[in-house]
């Protein structure tokens, strides 16, 4: 994987603003190109009966300065933290990855990419390809939330990227998309795609949505079942693999709502421990599959493979 290098100061701001906030459907400009083979853009596992996909849409990556991840605390205790995992203390590195389920009748993306806005490579439509799944034969997109890097892949060109789907959420997070005016033109191509669900719902069969309050008004985690087998998607109720699981009461600027994502955070990872429930995070490393476990100090990310 080849991350970019570190942002311009107003690069980095315009995009924090994307991600914790709002994102505009205006083309972003050229991604540089990714050295990597196709191959190595998606990850086939199952659930159960069901095949899926981790698809790679790119990474996104901050300064490690305590203004976007770790707010308020100290450097010392940050580059603790990453260097204590063996990762570099210089910027904080986030993966981003759709995930394609098919279930039966139904293919399912849950969250659909940047688009290549913020900085990411754009990468979705090509890993779809690669899965061997076009975008007309997409049936439903499952939204976490509406920031730009999980609606950004909803547009493509001005119009629909999947032009079949049925896009759904849960109501208050489309209130709140609806209300954010930077969104408003992504907003007038998907709404007559879009349909709703009430949080804590089965979404579609075999799918249930989990209100994970905090990050943004509607912000849904999905539990997919099959047989015996489950997968929780957690959205962005942990951003970093290592920052967000060994310290989730840290601040990161993406929350609209710190105190409770942080307490919402802790309860996703207490109770993916405790049932030692398989977790599909879109922000961890590719292909962002594992578990939860109790470390001494916290939690332990155990990715899986
Ligand atoms: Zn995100």
């Amino acid at each position: 994987m080849t991350y970019r290098p570190m942002f311009p100061a107003v690069a980095l701001a315009a995009l924090i603003a994307a991600c914790s906030q709002e994102a505009d459907t205006a083309p972003a400009p050229a991604a540089p190109a990714v050295q990597t083979a196709a191959t190595d853009n998606i990850h086939g596992f199952r659930i159960g009966e069901f095949q899926a996909w981790a698809l790679r849409d790119g990474s996104l990556s901050f300064p490690n300065d305590n203004e976007t991840v770790a707010i308020g605390e100290s450097a010392e205790d940050t580059d603790a933290v990453l260097t204590a995992a063996g990762l570099p203390t210089d910027e904080v590195s986030l993966g981003l990855q759709p995930l394609l389920v098919r279930m039966g009748e139904r293919t399912v993306l849950f969250d659909a990419g940047a688009a290549g806005q913020m900085g990411t490579q754009g990468l979705l439509p090509q890993s779809l390809t690669s899965a061997g799944v076009e975008p007309g034969q997409v049936t439903d997109i499952l939204i976490s939330h509406g920031h730009g890097d999980h609606v950004g892949g909803l547009v493509a060109g001005g119009a629909l990227a999947f032009p079949n789907a049925v896009i759904r959420m849960s109501q208050e997070e489309w209130a709140a998309l609806q209300a954010d005016e930077a969104m408003a033109k992504l907003v007038s191509i998907i709404t007559p795609r879009v349909e709703t669900f009430v949080a804590g719902s089965e979404v579609i069969p075999s799918v249930i949505s989990v209100d994970i309050d905090g990050h943004t008004p509607g912000h849904s985690g999905y539990e997919i079942a099959s047989g015996e087998d489950r997968l929780l998607y957690i959205g962005d109720t942990a951003h970093h693999h290592v920052i967000s699981v060994q310290r989730p009461d840290w601040t990161i600027a993406f929350d609209g709502n710190a105190p409770t994502a942080e307490a919402s955070r802790r309860a996703i990872l207490e109770r993916a421990a405790d049932e030692n429930l398989r977790v599909y995070a879109v922000h961890f490393p590719f292909p962002g599959l594992g578990r939860v476990e109790r470390g001494d100090d916290g939690f332990v990310w155990s990715p899986e493979g």
